[in-house]
């Protein structure tokens, strides 16, 4: 037995999630049997998914359970192995976080190469964040050399990469993002052509001055005010992926925003959902493109890490409040 922490979920949050939502439980997890391992968590992600899930609503992944613990993609040390192909010491990514140590199959764990990469890029750039972009951008839009790309919460884990996958591939990009801090990294270190701060004044109206010819492609991670403005200045088929819609998931009312939806006609447009795990077949193809990108400097990274799982609440509300610049991280161990 190993006495462990962990993360419940004992009440479901109304609006903005609070602190009380929240409890770290001591639990004591049992040895691994056949098959299993016992693995000491390094980091953990935190996710904009993760608030869908402490409603109790069908959606594409179920919800967590009252009382149960949380669950999200982590990063940690094999301990103890009772399964072939692992030995103590292998750093393996996986879906137990929000805990200390994680118990399991081993089907769960795969091996990540740290020389490679360091441990935490896996859960961000080159993990499921990353694939995200890459799928959105390249499979759902289809995006051309030469097209006017604009990508909302573009100073996160996804949008800081779709800005930045879309400016190799020789695409103009537009970002919009919660800080004038925020809006500086777009345009100063990550070379897009023209950012700015969706508090600053109405979202369609920098738009338009940004991109005064239209845009071709909108990457949505945002939805409401963002989406209506970037129909509005969709180009004759232009297409938008829809990612996610960040300024809906406190929300307790729905958004009067998109009120332009006739425009899709006339228009012509494409507007497609995007679910990250239909895309797992690009993951080959993505590592290959991204990882030397990366490794030359033509892709650049930040992480905001929250030090100790005591603090993986606080790093949650943090992220949905856009304390964040790249992705928000958890470290553990
Ligand atoms: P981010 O790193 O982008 O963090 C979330 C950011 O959202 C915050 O930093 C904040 O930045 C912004 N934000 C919060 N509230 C608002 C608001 N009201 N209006 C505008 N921006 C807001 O998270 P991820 O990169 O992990 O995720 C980005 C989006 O992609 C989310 O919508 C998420 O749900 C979605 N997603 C979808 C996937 C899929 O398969 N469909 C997979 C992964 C992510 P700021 O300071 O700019 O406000």
């Amino acid at each position: 037995m190993t006495t462990a922490r962990q993360w419940r979920l004992v009440a479901r949050p109304k609006g903005e999630p609070r602190p009380s939502d929240f409890e770290l439980a001591e639990v004591e997890v049992p040895a691994p049997e056949d098959g299993q391992l016992l693995v000491r968590n390094l980091v953990m992600s935190v996710d904009p998914y993760m608030r869908g899930r402490m409603n109790d609503t069908r959606s594409y992944v179920p919800p967590y359970a009252l009382g149960g613990p949380l669950d999200g993609g982590a990063v940690g040390e094999v301990v103890q192995s009772r399964a072939e192909g692992y030995a103590p010491g292998d750093v393996v990514l996986h879906g137990l976080g929000w805990r200390d140590y994680a118990v399991g199959p081993a089907k769960g764990f795969k091996v990540i190469d740290t020389d490679a990469a360091p441990a935490q890029a896996y859960l961000g750039v080159l993990g499921m964040p990353g694939l995200t972009a890459y799928a959105g951008l390249f499979a759902v839009a289809g995006m051309r050399e030469g097209e006017t790309v604009f990508v909302s919460g573009a100073a996160g884990a996804v949008g800081s990469l779709v800005g930045q996958l879309a400016k190799l591939r020789g695409a103009t990009v537009v970002g919009s993002a919660g800080s004038a801090a925020k809006v500086e990294w777009l345009t100063r270190d990550l070379g897009l052509d023209a950012a700015f701060d969706y508090h600053a004044a109405p979202v369609a109206q920098q738009l338009e001055k940004a991109a005064p010819e239209g845009i071709d492609v909108y990457f949505d991670n945002v939805g409401g005010e963002h989406l209506e403005a970037a129909i509005g200045s969709l180009k004759v088929h232009g297409r938008a992926v829809i990612c996610g819609m960040i300024s809906q998931y406190n929300a307790t009312e729905p958004s009067p925003a998109p009120r332009n939806l006739g425009m899709i006609v006339g228009k012509r447009l494409r507007i497609e959902g995007l679910l990250v795990r239909d895309h797992a077949g690009l993951q080959a193809e993505f590592v290959r493109e991204v990882a030397p990108a990366l490794a030359y400097g033509k892709i650049q990274v930040r992480e905001t890490v929250v030090e100790g799982l005591e603090n993986a609440p606080a790093a949650f509300l943090g992220l949905l409040r856009g304390e964040n610049t790249g992705k928000m991280l958890v470290r553990i161990g």
